[in-house]
């Protein structure tokens, strides 16, 4: 054991001397009250911690000491469900032994130590396993089967196994290994700054399907993949990330609350745990894990909050499963990142931010993919990161958002415009983008057709032309426009409106299947070409623009999955109304 002392207390930042025996990124206990604190500069003796804790009272001459092993988290049953602190201290349980304010230097496990959970083998003794290996299997929550996995590095031959109920910390089983025989519990420690491995990447080949019309048919984000979401106040982020929580084709969910003000982790913790999963009816808290550095805790926790969801996220993602990470809000992250940067006095970059701002950020995106896990049975599983950057007014400009979309390949441009407008999801058509779409193609292809594409394509010329029109329209007059031109401003406007427009709180609308959103295009686009022909033919753009079936089809996102065979009567009628 290393001890040292403190020469200099800088808010979060602690400077000990008499570190020389410390590693880099080594965890130290600061003080006598034993604060959590992570090396982030070492020379020679002089070691620079990032506390995790107040530092407040904090003095010279008080002893540092370094546990020698790097930042890690507790990976076993009893992860879903939780809600914990940066540094993956349940908040349950420190409020039972602290009341309401975290008391400084308390430890408590990540993984609760009395709870028996009920293990099934999934090998035979005599069997060889690797890393990655899957030897049993905890229910953990009605939801999620949590695998029993052999920690990545390990080899060897199962020498004991049994069914029972055990502790995280109790033997389930024991592996003979070329350095003797190893006991196996439930839990795997791993360090937050390094990626688990995985046996191979592979690209992101179908969308991780929202059930948002906005995302999936426009700017859809694929399985493994990276997105980012620039969200001004009010924009309507926070019920896109319900929305995805909800509705992501994913089984676990890692929501990180990195947040300043406090009661916006507040309304994270009271309304997560009420949210149900629609395709379940049970909480979703029962495939979640939440994540929170709550507004007592300094702003060094909230890098640690970051790594601590990624790490949880691998390591689901490791069992075979599709894990969404929703990171809510990376640019707070970034500004801690610049206020322990400017306390170390290092050569500031853009705006204040440390040069390796882009680097850390880049870092975190490219842990999420698509992946052939460990283990013997080639089992897939996929990553997807989503984060939300909220630089302030909104300016794209912002070096956290630019770094961001150096890495990120969906942009979904939140503009609060459209949120003034209460045009909701709030995403713009025009400056959002995703890079997945060429990717994906195949798989809409095969799932809705070439048609899909074709519509899609077609609705995003629609839309970019129609903003073209609008500057006209401005100057002259809707009605100096050419029927063709006018037709196409309508057009725009049923995607907008009846399709785009999404309301979160309705039944039936929060949710649209891809053979919905399919029609509901399929319609519009139906009326589109209909009624260019008509006015080829010669009817007027006034009839045209006036016509009834245009209620039916603003309605169609209202008909249940149910009753989808009542959009064949709505094509009737189009046909009908349009015939000249
Ligand atoms: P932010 O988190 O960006 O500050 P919110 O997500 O809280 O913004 O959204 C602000 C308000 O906008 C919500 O309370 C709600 O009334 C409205 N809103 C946002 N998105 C939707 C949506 N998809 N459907 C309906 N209303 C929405």
């Amino acid at each position: 054991m290393n001890q040292g002392r403190i020469v200099r207390v800088s808010g979060p930042l602690v400077v000990a001397e008499g570190m020389e025996n410390a590693r880099m990124f080594d965890v130290v206990r600061v003080s006598n009250y034993k604060l959590i604190g992570e090396i982030i500069e070492l020379r020679r003796d002089r070691a620079s911690i990032q506390v995790y804790e107040n530092t407040g009272g904090l003095g010279v001459g008080e002893p540092v000491q370094s546990t020698g092993e790097p930042l890690s988290v507790e990976l076993g049953p009893g992860l879903i469900g939780s809600f914990y602190d940066g540094i993956q201290r349940p908040l349950d349980a420190i409020k039972a032994i602290a009341g309401d304010t975290i008391t400084r230097g308390i430890e408590v496990p990540g993984l609760n130590r009395e709870k028996k959970w009920h293990f099934v083998p999934k090998v035979k003794v005599g069997d060889k396993v690797t890393g990655g290996d899957v030897i049993g299997e905890v229910q953990e929550t009605t939801l999620v089967m949590h695998r029993i996995m052999v920690p990545p590095g390990m080899e060897g031959e199962i020498a004991e196994v049994n069914e029972g109920d055990y502790t995280v910390e109790e033997i389930v089983a024991k592996i003979k290994t070329a350095d003797g025989v190893k006991d196996m519990d439930m839990i795997q420690r791993w360090p937050v700054r390094e990626p688990r491995p995985v046996k191979r990447n592979l690209a992101p080949q179908t969308p991780m399907f929202t059930g948002q019309r906005v995302i999936d048919a426009l700017f859809p984000v694929g399985k493994g993949g990276t997105a980012c979401v620039p969200g001004p106040f009010g924009s309507g982020k926070t019920v896109i990330q319900h929305q995805l929580a909800k509705w992501a084709d994913a089984e676990i969910i890692v929501y990180v609350g990195c947040g300043e003000r406090g009661n916006e982790m507040t309304d994270v913790l009271r309304e997560f745990p009420e949210l149900l999963d629609p395709k379940s009816g049970e909480p979703l808290m029962k495939r979640t894990v939440l994540i929170a550095n709550t507004s007592n805790m300094p702003v060094a926790a909230r890098e640690a909050s970051v790594y601590t969801g990624i790490t949880i996220a691998e390591y689901f993602r490791d069992m075979g499963y599709s894990v969404a990470v929703m990171a809510d809000s990376t640019s707070r992250w970034a500004e801690a990142m610049r206020e322990i940067s400017g306390r170390l006095e290092e050569m500031p970059g853009e705006e204040g931010y440390p040069a390796y701002l882009g680097t850390r950020i880049a870092e975190f995106y490219e842990r999420a993919g698509r992946a052939i896990c460990l283990g013997g049975d080639d089992r897939e599983g996929a990553l997807t990161v989503v984060g939300a950057v909220s630089p302030s007014g909104g300016d794209l400009s912002d070096p956290v958002v630019q770094a961001t979309l150096r890495v990120v390949k969906v942009f979904w441009s939140l503009e609060d415009k459209l949120a003034y407008a209460r045009h909701f999801p709030a995403i713009s058509w025009l400056n959002s983008y995703s890079l997945y779409t060429d990717d994906l193609e195949d798989y809409y292809r095969e799932d809705l057709g070439d048609q899909w594409i074709e519509m899609r394509d077609q609705a995003m010329e629609i839309l970019q032309e129609e903003a073209d029109l609008e500057e006209i329209v401005r100057l002259v007059g809707v009605d100096a426009l050419s029927p063709d031109n006018r037709l196409l401003m309508e057009t725009a406007k049923a995607i907008k409106e009846d399709f785009l427009h999404q309301n979160a709180f309705h039944e039936v609308d929060t949710y649209t299947s891809s053979g919905k959103q399919f029609k509901i295009l399929e319609l519009i686009m139906l009326l589109h070409d209909r009624s260019k022909e008509s006015l080829g033919a010669g009817k007027p753009i006034e009839d045209l623009v006036a016509l009834d079936v245009k209620e039916e089809i603003a309605r169609a996102k209202y008909i249940p999955e149910d009753s989808l065979d009542r959009f064949e009567e709505i094509k009737k009628s189009i046909v009908d109304q349009t015939e000249v």
